[in-house]
């Protein structure tokens, strides 16, 4: 080894882990789905199985979290959402009966993202400032919306992994040039990903047009190398998994979970946190632009 390896200066780490759970119970089935079948739609119920046993885990590693659930979820499972906000855990919006945003025209998105807020207001006594679209889809609408409503993040969109940004405001598409991008705003951005989520990988839709039912080994590998090359390159940086009650609430797959947080835990410099601390610090840390 070269003698300067010997000296180099081991490079202090910083990252945070946000654990989110998408407590979508059985608006998912009802809303997008348009389920009917008493068995699709107990699969929602499961969530609040799920639930508790979320719950019960975090209490015991100690570990805060942040929650998106839809006010249907909240209508319909008061006590248990209540339980949620009781243990200290943020509830973000998401949604009412889990509407895409970008398939309602813009006053519908309005008027549920008003019924969003005042379910959530009804638990925890305070607007939400967290908000995660369900099925990550924004509207042209969408960012204003959430600025005029108050939010300070946004959970939804992918342009960077590791790193918070801010969203944008007037960027233009067009077909014969380069990418226009518009002009950033204060709302921030925690980006997710697809393959930080649960549900392509253990979800079953029948008929089979997806089939996830992976082992928990699997998806802990790819989850760990993940925060591993985040821990290890970078150094620095927001880790950020998106889980859903009524799938990672199986027995098997809360072990691999239990098993994900006591490796991360057991890295020098690695804090968990809800992502509306994160958001804050981005913002006093970051602020945005002016234009
Ligand atoms: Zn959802």
């Amino acid at each position: 080894m070269p003698a300067h390896d010997l000296v180099r200066p081991i490079m202090s780490k910083n990252v945070t882990v946000c654990l989110s759970f998408d407590f979508d119970a059985l608006s998912i089935w009802l809303g997008p789905m348009r389920s009917k079948s008493p068995s699709t739609i107990s699969r929602g119920e499961f969530g609040a199985v799920g639930a508790e046993r979320l719950l019960d885990l975090l209490r015991r590693h100690q570990v805060l979290a942040s929650w998106f659930i839809p006010g249907h979820t909240i209508d319909t499972y008061p006590k248990i959402v209540q339980k949620i906000a009781d243990s200290g855990h943020e509830i973000g919006h998401h949604g009412y009966l889990h509407e895409n945003p970008a398939s309602v025209p813009p006053d519908e998105e309005r008027r549920i993202l008003e019924r969003g807020s005042e379910c959530i207001r009804r638990i925890t006594g305070k607007s939400p400032v967290g908000y995660r679209s369900p099925a990550w889809d924004l509207s042209p609408h969408s960012v204003g919306l959430l600025l005029e409503f108050g939010f300070q993040y946004d959970s939804s969109l992918m342009a960077t992994d590791f790193t918070p940004y801010y969203c944008r405001i007037g960027d233009e598409a067009p077909q014969d040039g380069p990418y226009v991008f518009g002009k950033e705003v204060d709302l921030v951005e925690l980006p997710v990903d697809w393959s930080l989520d649960d549900w392509p990988y253990f979800g079953l839709h029948w008929p089979a047009h997806h089939v996830g039912l992976r082992t928990p080994d699997e998806v802990y590998s790819i989850w760990a190398a993940d925060f591993d090359f985040l821990y290890q390159h970078l150094g620095t940086g927001v880790f950020i998994l998106t889980m859903h009650p009524q799938v990672i609430g199986r027995g098997h797959r809360l072990l691999m979970l239990e098993r994900l947080i006591d490796y991360m835990k057991s890295h020098v410099g690695v804090t968990f946190s809800t992502m509306e601390h994160v958001a804050a610090e981005w913002q006093r840390t970051h602020p945005v632009t002016k234009a």
